[in-house]
């Protein structure tokens, strides 16, 4: 009875205006190296984006399905340099601060904590004694309950703090629960470049673990109504800016697709009791989000999550 249901209610998956408007070739729609005809070698990998700013992506190791990369962002100035998020491990954010050293004789100054997840903090150690991180309240009590603690230079950042650092404005956001619950972006308005950290993830199937399934999509539409050139993902390629603005609409509409998706399973009583125990995965029509990078570690976190939220279980935003 339950399958009779789902079957009939395909066309709510089959919405995808975003992505109907922008066809492209299915290699480019993964976010995983194998599958865009890349390898390992050619990573670690900087892209500048603007004079001083560069997206420098490496590997995220050990990822069933295919390696995905970790974005940071590095912003250059006359004054210090500025990294938004780290690397996963010690050994790869000590490679990034030492292509840094080469880049520039600038020290790092700030660290801004865009994603608390550990693949994009447990290398923080590796950056030098003496740099200040950047963090809402919500991403330090987390980093605060991981292995590593919470960075002792700390400043928190509610709301918006902006850096005046040897001339470039740099506007640190908080645009808005979306993938952790401490998310935040990285703004040059000069440069018109826009770090959305996890909040974006390009060509990798929106994952949820400690997601706010619907305060993310009301975040990124904060995002794309900002109009900058370089809309930057935290994991996923760093293609070229037409295609990563192009690319973010069509991400917002994956995410959306997947809490309709899930909201109608949870309607029809398709169980999912846990990751490892979600019929509704099974159950469910995800159309093409089945060969997103990470589908099927990701979907049952996801639904599992919009489930919660519509239960009313996650918890409310905290100062
Ligand atoms: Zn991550």
């Amino acid at each position: 009875m339950k399958r009779t249901l789902v079957t009939c209610t395909l066309a709510l998956a089959l919405a995808a205006p975003a992505a109907a408007q922008a066809p492209r070739a299915p290699v480019a729609r993964a976010g995983d190296v194998a599958t865009r005809g890349l390898a390992e070698r050619d990573f670690p990998r900087a892209r500048q984006l603007a004079p001083g700013v560069y997206a420098y992506e490496a590997l995220r190791g050990a990822d069933p399905g295919g390696k995905m990369t970790t974005v940071s962002l590095i912003v250059v100035t006359n004054d210090g340099v500025l990294v938004a998020d780290g690397q996963g491990n010690v050994a790869q954010t000590k490679e990034m601060v030492d292509w840094i050293a080469r880049t520039t004789p600038q020290p790092i100054r700030y660290v801004v904590v865009a994603s608390d997840h550990g693949d994009h903090t447990a290398g923080n150690a590796a950056f030098p004694a003496g740099v200040t991180f950047l963090a809402t309240p919500a991403s330090v009590r987390a980093m605060a309950a991981a292995a590593g603690g919470a960075p002792a230079r700390l400043d928190t950042v509610v709301g918006k703090r902006t850096l005046a650092l040897g001339g470039t404005t740099i506007d640190v956001l908080d645009l808005g629960r979306a993938h952790t619950g401490g998310d935040l972006s990285v703004h040059l308005p000069r440069e018109r470049v826009l770090f959305l950290s996890e909040a974006y993830l390009h060509w990798v199937f929106p994952a949820m673990r400690s997601a706010y399934p619907r305060e993310w999509v009301a975040t990124l539409k904060k995002a794309e109504a900002m109009d900058a050139t370089w809309y930057v993902p935290g994991h996923g390629f760093v293609d070229d800016a037409a295609t990563l603005k192009r690319d973010l609409p069509a991400y917002r509409d994956a995410l959306e697709r997947v809490i309709a998706e899930a909201a109608r399973l949870h309607a029809a009583g398709v169980p999912c009791a846990s990751r490892d125990a979600c019929e509704a995965v099974a159950a469910g029509n995800w159309g093409d989000l089945k060969e997103w990078t990470l589908f099927a570690g990701q979907a049952p976190i996801a639904v599992r999550r919009v489930y919660d939220e519509i239960e009313g279980k996650l918890p409310p935003r905290a100062p």
